[in-house]
């Protein structure tokens, strides 16, 4: 029997996501979240899936702990109300989201506020 790794995010189709441009996490497709880091993202974003990873599943896997997450969940990505770079760290409280000029808000006021969230 092979060894759970732990879990990689899916869709809510079942399609590995991890490393895409819509995972909300941030982390890389090597790396396999350990099953407390799993369960806090699932239920941080509801509507993905998780997708257990066992042992030669992926090369070279790197399990990421939720200790490790403040560093690891440096996201950028695009404010979805003025379309700006915007760079934030799990787990995106309003507010944290920065634009390129170290800005908290979009030319119009309001809070920067990623795509997906
Ligand atoms: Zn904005």
């Amino acid at each position: 029997m092979k060894q759970l790794l732990g879990f990689q995010l899916a869709n809510s189709k079942g399609e590995n996501i991890q490393g895409d441009p819509e995972d909300p996490t941030g982390l890389a497709s090597f790396e396999v979240m350990d099953p407390m880091l799993a369960l806090s993202v699932i239920a941080k974003h509801p509507g993905f899936l998780l997708m257990p990873i066992f042992q030669g599943d992926i090369e070279e896997p790197q399990i990421v702990f939720r200790e490790d997450m403040p560093q690891k969940g440096v996201t950028h990505t695009m404010c979805r109300h003025c379309e700006l770079d915007i760079e934030g760290i799990s787990p995106y409280p309003e507010g944290e989201w920065r634009d390129r000029g170290n800005n908290t808000h979009c030319p119009d006021g309001r809070w920067h506020a990623p795509q997906r969230f």
